[in-house]
């Protein structure tokens, strides 16, 4: 099996060590990643400037660009053949409820759908690890074992990609897999209001506090209890409920 890795951390986040060697334990390993940090970068896509692809071993890439540019590169020009499953993460931090819109580890895992090749993202959500000194070793046979049952599955579910987090709690302690849906996150004062060095107002987005409105079945719900969540995700997010009665919204001229 050949697996295409990413992420949105950039190429040197210990989350993506992790990912790799549980994707190793699977088969052969490529490495396409972002030259640095491009959290919440959602799906977006280098259009203006060149990208310039550094190989730095054999099967690994970093790239001056998005996670969505790496995984389209890897695909599209950097690899040998077309990877058998996209794999992106492990993100530091959740990606539950509306983060899935802004996540640039999402969104690496969409763009393998989007050409076709199923797609895992996986979150580690807790707080960055880096600070409060957790190991992600310990998930790295956890995971690898997930993977090995999940590209197994006789039918991976088609136009789907698999949203993974993990609780952040000892591997040990975590009690098993539930199939979620998105919950809800409400923001509050997201914005710092402050000044730059000339007195001018500037404005931070990020920081604040997250409230989580978690309904039973959610992502929230199940990494609270303690269970890996993972949330199967449509890229079509039309509301086909609301396809009918059109007829009177346009009033001939
Ligand atoms: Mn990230």
């Amino acid at each position: 099996m050949l697996l295409l890795c990413s992420n949105d951390d950039g190429i040197l986040a210990p989350g993506l060590v992790c990912l790799e060697q549980a994707a190793r334990a699977l088969g052969d390993v490529f490495v396409v990643a972002p030259d640095r940090e491009q959290s919440a970068t959602s799906h977006s896509l280098t259009l203006h400037h060149p990208l310039r692809p550094v190989q730095l071993s054999e099967h690994r890439w970093q790239v001056d660009g998005t996670p969505t540019d790496c995984v389209m590169l890897a695909i599209e020009a950097l690899m040998p053949t077309r990877p058998d499953f996209v794999l992106s993460g492990v993100n530091h931090g959740p990606n539950m409820g509306e983060d899935v819109l802004y996540s640039g580890t999402v969104a690496a895992a969409m763009e393998g759908l989007a050409l076709g090749i199923p797609a895992i993202a996986v979150s580690y959500a807790g707080r960055d690890f880096h600070t409060v000194g957790v190991s992600l070793d310990q998930y790295v046979e956890p995971l690898a074992k997930l993977f090995r049952h999940i590209t197994a599955l006789p039918a991976f579910p088609q136009h789907t990609l698999l949203n993974v987090n993990i609780p952040p709690i000892p591997a040990a302690e975590i009690k098993g897999v539930r199939l979620t849906r998105l919950g809800r996150r409400v923001f509050s004062d997201s914005i710092a209001k402050m000044k730059d060095p000339w007195g001018r107002p500037i404005y931070w987005i990020g920081g604040g506090s997250v409230t989580w409105s978690a309904g039973e079945g959610t992502d929230v719900d199940a990494v609270r209890e303690g269970y890996v969540s993972i949330t199967p995700l449509h890229l079509d997010i039309t509301n086909e409920a609301r396809l009918t009665d059109s007829e009177s919204w346009w009033i001939a001229p």
